[in-house]
């Protein structure tokens, strides 16, 4: 499913004295089956344009376009828009509201109006997808640890089988440990079941790691977007804006400039083991 999105532009409190233009002239396409990283420093209008993609927010101006239909156009369905595009927001709690874990995962299914048996179905696979066993369905979802509470958030997006999946900083707050797993989970998702992936994060080191594009914000702007090598490589424009890149992309730029031979931006640590056998 592809996201077409043409001079996008959205004021909060259009005309009070809390106006905030929030967004300005975002021009992105995004393809069927794209792993896409989205950074920018707190503020810079992340969480605004990804609110947009799945209808919750109805631009000022400009075309949002999700597999051929003008999201707020006449013929649009914003029901069907939130079917298909799930989002995750940054914290699971404000996600997680009913009595058990199951009945949570329910939610979405139980809305779209389908029967007992395909509800149970899509439950069951959902959470068997984030990799959660059956010990934990009656449990109350406030009950369980950080990573897995993230892990019921995510079964109940899947529960809708949307096409895209939009993560708000799945991370924020896990351990190096549980950060790995959920990652390892939505790769798994991204490979395994063909979805397209936006993944908002604040880790260089996991937007490196995970993404195939990335695209950076500044000020409501779309400011940069490319493969990790040709943004990793803008180091000081990714520090003016308050970001940073991966601490072994500034090594081994720091390398390069002491003479290394370095071919392309190291941006893993596997690429840096590679840069320092070739110049050994
Ligand atoms: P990010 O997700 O990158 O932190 P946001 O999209 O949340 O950025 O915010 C973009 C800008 O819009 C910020 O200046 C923020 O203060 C402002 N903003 C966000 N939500 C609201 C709101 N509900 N009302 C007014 N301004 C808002």
């Amino acid at each position: 499913m592809a996201i077409e999105i043409k001079e996008l532009d959205y004021i909060y409190s259009q005309g009070t004295p809390y106006e905030k233009h929030a967004l300005n002239g975002v021009n992105l396409t995004i393809e069927q089956g794209e792993f896409i990283g989205l950074i920018g420093h707190t503020g810079s209008g992340k969480s605004t344009l990804i609110q947009h993609l799945n209808g919750l927010l109805k631009p000022t101006s400009g075309t949002i376009t999700v597999d051929g239909t003008v999201l707020f156009s006449e013929k649009s369905s914003q029901k069907l828009i939130r079917q298909h595009v799930g989002l995750v927001f940054q914290y699971p709690e404000h996600q997680l509201f009913e009595l058990t874990v199951y009945k949570d995962v329910a939610f979405g299914p139980k809305n779209m109006g389908l029967d007992e048996k395909d509800i149970d179905q899509r439950v069951c696979d959902a959470l068997k997808k984030v990799g959660l066993s059956e010990d934990i369905y009656e449990k109350s979802p406030f009950e369980l640890s950080g990573g897995q509470k993230r892990r019921v958030a995510i079964a109940g997006v899947l529960a809708m089988r949307p096409n895209i999946l939009i993560l708000d900083e799945p991370t924020a707050g896990l351990d190096p440990a549980g950060r790995d797993e959920i990652l390892d989970e939505i790769k798994r998702l991204h490979k395994k079941e063909k979805m397209t992936i936006i993944l908002v994060s604040h880790s260089m080191e996991d937007i490196a790691n995970y993404v195939q594009r990335i695209l950076v914000m500044d000020g409501g702007k779309l400011i940069l977007q490319g493969d990790k090598y040709s943004v990793f490589k803008e180091i000081d424009l990714l520090e003016k804006i308050g970001l940073g890149v991966p601490h072994v992309a500034k090594i081994c730029n720091a390398l390069q400039q002491k003479g290394w031979h370095m071919g392309r931006t190291v941006t893993t640590l596997d690429e840096a083991i590679e840069m320092i056998k070739n110049n050994r």
